[in-house]
């Protein structure tokens, strides 16, 4: 590629050609003083960009959209969604932009994103902008989400603008770029919906079975078929988060995808000690978003894009109902197969294990973790030491170990796998008190935890000496942790 970032990138309009009823054409806004703060060069490369010319003046303008190449169709998308259980018909992308889509080096097509490029027809009284500690965030989150194998949409840079926000104190503002396999929602199909034109619908669910689950256009009722394969895709999702300990927070079904990818980083963290109850979102007063209900809401999502695509499963409607009450009842099976493999794995377990047996051993676990208020990474790590042999560090976590004691001599004669342990269970997450480090000490200018910190992430599984407190829970001190719902 040469040093002009701009002139050499080829960014399709697919979505603003096919949907032009979901796409509002809008300009990013100029920012006074862009900086990069961030970029991601293996994704850069991906993408065919130069990592350098990326950090020129006219690479910036790509990646905050106010250079574009020729041709380019920025749009904002309209969707709407239920938020926290109520339904809002128009939302959309108040503060984020659509640049259009770009080949990977597989030639897979993705989608590049902006946040925080200004306001948009769909703002509403927003400012449409963000600030660098949330941007940074979804930064993290998401790379960290990419390096544990879990589908996620990335994060190819973070640029500061040079404009200060407007929040509780002026905050610096970002935008993020982001990466995604695309930005269909369940909210998009709820909007489309609502519209009430059937071959706008049709347009909609068309595309989507083009870019996500083009095998089942073949079938008898291609319809049906995408929602079983979002289904699918989110029961498998949804499950790779519960194993890792991962609460998203904010699980409208604005931020549900139809690829199955992890979408809008927020108030999410992982949990800490083990306890289906948790919630970290100040905003989640009710726990709707707690760790244990993802799966019954990621369900509950699942029926809003059903009764979406309702028109579109069979003519007559109590017919349709049948239909997608059908399919939806694959999430219940789909999820708790995947679980439960998952569970298996983390233990060391290979398919020996019944999957009777396997519930009770888990079951029983999960009952002891929570009334020791054990540290969920932490001690699933420390098993893997147990599986060679050495249980001290576990048992350690227990204040009175008697009980866990009698399941060890149970798991261990099963004779669990510490390699397939140690290559599943994740040394380093996001934890809160590091991430909350490392973007207080970014935005105060000091790049350097936020660094360390990215480089510790992205191999998630092999320990390294001098991570050490990276692999720890946070110090007593640290307190209750809570998130915001990131602007
Ligand atoms: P989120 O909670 O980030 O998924 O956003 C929910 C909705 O609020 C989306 O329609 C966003 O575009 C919109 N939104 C969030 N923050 C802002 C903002 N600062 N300005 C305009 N719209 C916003
Ligand atoms: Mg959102």
């Amino acid at each position: 590629m040469s040093v002009d970032a701009q002139s050499t990138v080829f960014l399709d309009g697919q979505f603003a050609r096919e949907l032009p009823e979901l796409a509002v054409p809008w300009q990013a806004e100029q920012a006074p003083d862009p900086r990069l703060v961030v970029l991601n060069e293996p994704l850069a490369a991906e993408l065919g960009l130069d990592p350098e010319s990326l950090g020129n003046a006219e690479g910036l303008g790509l990646l905050i959209g106010t250079a574009l190449p020729h041709g380019a169709t920025p749009v904002a998308q309209g969707y709407a969604g239920h938020q926290f259980g109520s339904y809002s018909p128009r939302l959309g992308d108040g503060r984020a932009l659509l640049l259009g889509e770009i080949a990977d080096a597989e030639g897979r097509l993705r989608d590049l994103h902006l946040k925080g490029s200004g306001r948009t027809p769909f703002a509403r009284r927003g400012d449409g902008l963000a600030t660098l500690g949330p941007m940074l965030r979804e930064y993290v989150i998401s790379e960290a989400m990419h390096a544990l194998g879990i589908p996620t949409t990335r994060s190819l840079a973070v640029v500061a603008t040079g404009r200060p926000v407007s929040r509780e104190s002026m905050l610096p503002g970002a935008v993020l770029t982001r990466v995604a396999s695309s930005h269909l929602r369940v909210g998009s199909f709820q909007y489309a919906r609502a519209m009430d034109n059937q071959d706008l619908l049709r347009r909609l669910a068309d595309h989507a079975i083009a870019r996500h689950h083009p095998g089942t256009a073949e079938g008898q009722n291609p319809y049906l078929a995408l929602f079983a394969a979002v289904v699918a895709a989110q029961a498998s999702l949804v499950a790779q988060w519960m194993l890792v300990g991962f609460i998203h927070g904010v699980m409208n079904t604005d931020n549900m995808t139809i690829s199955g990818e992890g979408i809008d980083y927020g108030p999410c963290a992982f949990m800490d000690v083990f306890d289906p109850a948790t919630v970290y979102s100040s905003i989640d007063e009710a726990g709707r978003y707690a760790y244990g209900n993802q799966p019954l809401v990621a369900q509950w999502n699942l029926a809003r894009l059903a009764e979406a695509l309702l028109p579109l499963f069979h003519e007559d409607q109590e017919r349709a109902v049948a239909l997608a009450q059908e399919s939806l009842g694959a999430f219940h099976t789909r999820y708790s197969a995947a679980w439960l493999a998952g569970m298996k794995t983390k233990l060391g377990l290979a398919d020996g294990l019944d999957d009777e047996s396997a519930t009770s051993l888990t079951g029983e676990l999960f009952t002891l973790l929570q009334e020791a208020r054990v540290d969920y990474t932490s001690f699933f790590r420390a098993l893997g030491t147990a599986a060679r042999g050495e249980a001290e560090s576990a048992r350690s976590m227990f204040p009175v170990p008697a009980a866990f004691d009698a399941w060890l001599e149970r798991w261990r004669a099963l004779e669990p796998d510490a390699d397939l342990m140690d290559r599943t269970n994740p040394v380093y997450i996001p934890r809160n008190h590091l991430v909350e480090e490392a973007l207080a000490a970014a935005v105060d200018g000091d790049q350097e935890p936020l660094s360390r910190l990215l480089a510790a992430l992205s191999t998630p599984f092999q320990e390294r000496p001098g991570l050490e407190r990276f692999a720890v829970a946070a110090p007593e001190g640290f307190g209750p942790y809570r998130t915001f719902c990131g602007t």
